[in-house]
């Protein structure tokens, strides 16, 4: 599964201001956007990789609207530390060795990624590489 990383992200600040947090991963559709942190950065944090490949497996799997409107609907009703779609990305962050490996990195190692996360291969590339 292709995904795509944008750095510098209006987006991104949105849901910094919004979660009163400095450094902010959001992930829509199949780009994940970075507010604070540059891509080097967000791609040797392995733990926070493995939380946004879940985002991007939920959003193939719900499909784009759906899973925006599914999401919100358990924000509202669960609050952000409690929404099952954060549970689940929360607990794919400490898969070890074994159900998880970095597998290697692309031509440019500091800024692409493949990784294989619960039966999914993601390649997470930038767009100007
Ligand atoms: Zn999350």
């Amino acid at each position: 599964m292709k995904c795509y990383l944008k750095e510098n992200s209006f987006v991104a600040e949105l849901a910094a201001k919004k979660l009163k947090a400095r450094c902010v991963a959001i992930v829509i559709g199949r780009t994940i956007h970075l507010h604070n942190t540059s891509k080097e950065q967000f791609l040797n944090d392995s733990r926070w990789v493995r939380h946004e490949s879940v985002h991007i497996k939920q959003f193939h799997q719900h499909g784009y609207l759906p899973f925006i409107i599914k999401y919100f609907w358990e924000s509202i009703k669960k609050g952000y530390h409690h929404n099952k779609y954060e549970i689940e990305a929360r607990e794919a962050e400490s898969i070890t060795a074994g159900s998880l490996s970095i597998v290697k990195c692309l031509k440019k190692p500091a800024i692409s990624r493949q990784l294989f996360v619960r039966n999914t291969m993601y390649d997470i590339l930038s767009p100007d590489s």
